[in-house]
């Protein structure tokens, strides 16, 4: 199974909590919001506690078949 990460720029209130929790995936662009590093992964991992912890809801999980 494949999954998308993907972080709503507009929604996102650069609190870097995502962060904090899942360095390994996320990091804070130079515009302060959170930037994916890799968008497609094979393990969800600590991206779906990354979705989970985020305040404003920003981080979207999707299947890829
Ligand atoms: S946890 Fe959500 S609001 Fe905070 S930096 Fe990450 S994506 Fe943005």
């Amino acid at each position: 199974m494949r999954y998308k990460i993907t972080v709503d720029k507009e929604c996102c209130i650069g609190c870097g909590s995502c962060v904090t929790i899942c360095p390994e995936n996320f990091e804070l662009d130079e515009d302060g919001k959170s930037r994916v590093k890799n968008p497609e992964v094979e393990e969800l991992g600590c991206n779906q506690q990354a979705a989970d912890a985020c305040p404003a809801g920003c981080i979207k999980i999707e299947k890829i078949e």
